[in-house]
């Protein structure tokens, strides 16, 4: 037995309050090691900074802070995304949601893609690393916002992508978009999360931008205005997906319906939830 100050990753990983797993992205990060060097190098006495590093990040997390916010990373769809505490955090069951625009865009070729409230550019960059060919258009109000996806964007893509690079544009929601342009895929998760819902006060979410979380609203009002938009941005046979809550599916296929889309229908996300609502409109 030793009352020493842990000092080797097995020490400080066995001394951790926090889930294993937390612990164990934390120190990788501090280190800058490969997830098997904890394993190889696991009772090599580390420095103090290090240790002290380390240390500081696990309080941190111990407080509340998202660990995604705290290595600055997470990863979505296989690829690497860089999350400050300006974006949404990008959650797995987005991928969801690319899967299914993948799906959508199998027929075309150089289809037109429009990304709604962009965030990190996680749905907007998995979709532009799938299809080299899609035009892809990602929006954003939040200025810091753009500023990450831009960089994320700059990072993952192909600089020399058919499609191009991605076109970021400050906007809120189709406000400033250009009004001539028609797409053949627009994609959104939005805030849809009501107002007064009590999980905005738990766990991550009470770090992530509220703006991106809650429409300070019914948890409607965002869909509304991107599925009332949609028509007049819409290609000819063109489809809309969005994200949604876990208990929203049936209202957003009424305002799809409403709005004249056809082959409406949801989808469900790995933990069996209607997670995402699309159609497919013949304007
Ligand atoms: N899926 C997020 C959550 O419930 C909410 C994200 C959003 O509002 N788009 O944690």
């Amino acid at each position: 037995m030793s009352s020493t100050t842990p000092n080797t990753p097995a020490a400080l990983l066995r001394a951790s309050p926090l889930p294993l797993l937390e612990a164990r992205i934390l120190l990788t990060h501090v280190l800058d090691w490969r997830p098997t060097q904890l394993i190889t190098r696991s009772d090599e006495a580390l420095s103090d900074e290090f240790v002290e590093r380390y240390q500081a990040l696990e309080a941190r997390r111990v407080a509340g802070e998202p660990v995604a916010q705290l290595v600055g990373a997470r990863e979505f769809f296989g690829l690497d995304f860089e999350v400050t505490p300006h974006v949404l955090i990008p959650r797995p069951e987005t991928e969801l949601l690319v899967e299914t625009a993948l799906t959508a865009l199998e027929n075309l070729s150089r289809p037109r893609v429009l990304d709604l409230g962009t965030g990190t550019g996680a749905i907007a960059v998995a979709i532009a690393s799938m299809r080299p060919d899609a035009q892809v258009w990602a929006l954003d109000r939040s200025a810091e916002a753009l500023a990450i996806a831009t960089r994320n964007a700059a990072r993952l893509l192909d600089a020399k992508r058919p499609g191009g690079a991605l076109a970021l544009t400050q906007s809120d929601w189709y406000d400033s978009l250009d009004a001539t342009l028609r797409f053949d895929l627009i994609v959104s998760n939005p805030p849809y999360i009501a107002s007064g819902d009590p999980h905005l006060d738990e766990g991550d979410l009470r770090f992530e931008p509220r703006g991106a979380l809650t429409d300070e609203a019914d948890g409607l009002s965002a869909i509304r205005a991107i599925i009332a938009g949609a028509p007049t941005r819409l290609a000819a046979d063109s489809v809309l997906w969005i994200e949604h809550g876990y208990d929203q599916a049936e209202a957003v296929r009424a305002l799809l319906t409403a709005q004249g889309f056809a082959q409406v229908r949801s989808e469900r996300d790995l933990a069996g939830i209607e997670r995402i609502s699309g159609g497919r409109l013949d304007t």
